[in-house]
């Protein structure tokens, strides 16, 4: 069966495989890349059992690649970089130049050339956006200041990849001839004809592309129709990236990037990104298999010194390098240690530049497998880094030394997990979601005078909300430390008025855990919905298609009563 259909044995069992060891590795709190990569090895050659069409891995995972890319160009943001271009861009740079030069040493010993030393370096320099933002997001360190630094880091780190990938093949030539033989000033035609071709694409993007592309979202818009807006994004990503390979001979991860950065200018780019994130997510699970499929698990067997230098590079070596840098700048010892956790891994970059380094000839297979089993230790170090952290700065405050007088103080050490203060607020309104229906329901309690907290998870608005001076929680209310943040137990009542049942069922039951006869009021689409929320603890559930129905009968006007002359005559029938 499985040779009639290698696409779909391919697309299924990677999937399903992917799946369930993502979810067993969830359940261990584990992030779920390594699920992934583990499923992949499984159906790899490698390892007994079925073995996926690895040419067919190849292709899905290049659109796994481009989707990939048009999210981080979607995500790229030059303010926030310029935010924090200070520490960011040096950092980065230096952590990049550190982690290089350690694997080129590594790479030396092994007896490899320069150019393999090169590319096995910097793939290790790069860490996954993937697996920082997760561990950012879950210690709601993404809004502080060395939540902006990591991430501007990281962008410095992505711009350098880009550039990496897009003149690796023009150089790979000088790196691949025998040593002495390569006439260096051949390359330069090379170069020169790949700087002018990236310069051509990116000029097109940014006249035309900067031109057309929002405007066809916009009138892709107005079509109404979502399966229209959702073919556009997805069109104009694989388009751009496929463009860019074609006319431009450039890279399908250029072309994606532009793609997303250029729409992440419209105001339209949250719903693109949010009408591409299915898609990416499937495509990327099927890029992380097939990056799976590529390990050869032995190599740890074989190689176990090389492996474990290897993992030294990525987690000890970067850290010190990030921590080094981060304190020279002056910024406090949790920030560096922060930003040298976040870091310590490596994940989807390292693995695009280290298939490019095996195609173009640069890379000895055993580099790719060397990154690969180095990527996946360090992922599964990762939380380990955190935990440490939490640990270190837990105990930090009893352990500060006294700072002599004559030094200047440093700044403050902040905790490794951004707390929530606890709400001074009494007999309160718990407001769960400021959109169309929050907002409404805010206006007319602010008539009233009932002291109102809000609890927003969108940034932008949590943040507005806070600069009106309106008392606001921003967070996800279905996190316990949230709500808890909110004080439902002497709260008046808690109002969820979020769409997702799914979820509010989640922040009702956090809610209801603080007090048995609190009133918890549930915003519902369905009778599904309704039970659902009901089970979960909440006291009255309101179904908005059920009070638009009464109030559109309210508005019907009354049958006049029977004999009673019509105020005014019906209009004419029309001839037929
Ligand atoms: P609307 O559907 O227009 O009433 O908007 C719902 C609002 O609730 C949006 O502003 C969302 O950001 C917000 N929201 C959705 N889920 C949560 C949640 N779990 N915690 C806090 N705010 C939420």
């Amino acid at each position: 069966m499985s040779h009639h259909t290698p696409l779909i044995s391919m697309i299924v069992i990677g999937l399903v495989l992917a799946f369930a060891l993502g979810a067993l590795a969830h359940r261990f709190r584990i992030s779920p890349l390594v699920g992934y990569l583990v499923a992949g090895v499984l159906v790899g050659p490698f390892t007994p059992g079925f073995v996926a069409d690895q040419g067919m891995a190849h292709e899905l995972a290049e659109i796994g690649v481009i989707l990939l890319m048009f999210g981080v160009g979607l995500h790229f943001s030059l303010q926030d970089l310029l935010s924090v271009r200070a520490i960011a861009i040096p950092g980065a740079v230096f952590q990049i130049a550190t982690a290089t030069l350690l694997g080129m040493g590594l790479a030396w010993w092994l007896g490899w050339p320069v150019g393999a030393g090169i590319v096995f370096g910097l793939a290790l320099s790069v860490a996954s956006t993937v697996v920082l933002l997760r561990a950012l997001q879950e210690r709601r360190l993404l809004e502080t200041d060395r939540g902006r630094i990591a991430v501007g880091w990281l962008i410095v780190e992505d711009i350098a990849m880009v550039l990496t990938l897009v003149m690796l093949p023009a150089l790979a030539p000088a790196f691949t001839a025998a040593a002495g033989a390569y006439n260096w000033s051949a390359l330069v035609a090379p170069l020169l004809i790949t700087i002018a071709k990236v310069a051509a694409f990116v000029a097109i993007m940014l006249i035309v592309g900067k031109r057309v592309i929002p405007w066809l979202l916009h009138y892709v818009a107005h079509t109404g129709s979502r399966e229209l807006f959702r073919l556009a994004v997805l069109a104009i990503a694989l388009g751009c990236a496929f463009g860019a390979a074609m006319l431009f001979d450039v890279s399908f991860a250029l072309g994606a990037f532009f793609a997303g950065m250029i729409m992440s200018e419209s105001e339209l780019s949250q719903r693109a990104a949010n009408e591409t994130l299915p898609l990416r997510d499937a495509f990327a699970v099927l890029f992380f298999v097939s990056v799976g499929m590529l390990v050869d698990p032995l190599i740890v067997v074989r190689e176990p010194v090389a492996v474990l230098a290897t993992v030294l590079i990525i987690v000890l070596g970067k850290s010190i390098a990030a921590y080094a840098i981060v304190r020279m700048f002056r910024h406090p010892h949790s920030t560096a240690l922060t930003i040298s956790a976040s870091l310590a891994q490596i994940g989807e970059f390292s693995f695009i530049l280290a298939g490019l380094g095996v195609a173009l000839a640069l890379l000895p297979e055993p580099g790719r497998d060397l990154i690969l089993a180095g990527a996946i230790i360090s992922i599964l170090l990762n939380p380990l880094f955190f935990a440490g952290l939490d640990h270190i700065l837990a105990r930090k405050p009893a352990a500060a030394p006294a700072v002599a007088p004559d030094v200047t103080p440093e700044p403050a050490e902040e905790p490794a997990r951004e707390e929530i203060p606890l709400t001074t607020l009494t007999d309160h309104v718990v407001l769960v979601g400021y959109g169309r229906v929050g907002k409404f329901i805010a206006e007319q309690l602010s008539i009233t005078g009932v002291p109102l907290l809000f609890v927003e998870e969108d940034a932008d608005r949590a943040a507005k909300l806070k600069s009106e001076g309106k008392a606001t929680i921003a967070g996800n209310a279905a996190d316990p430390e949230v709500i808890r943040a909110a004080n439902p137990a002497v709260a008046r009542c808690v109002l969820v008025a979020i769409p997702d049942a799914f979820e509010g069922g989640q922040v009702v039951a956090q809610a209801r855990e603080t007090s048995a006869s609190l009133l918890i009021i549930a915003r519902a689409h369905s009778e599904a919905e309704i039970e659902h929320l009901k089970k979960h603890g909440a006291s009255q559930v309101i179904m908005g298609e059920h009070e638009i129905a009464k109030a559109m009968i309210a508005a019907i006007p009354p049958t006049p009563p029977a004999g009673s002359a019509t105020a005014e005559p019906s209009p004419p029938v029309a001839p037929t």
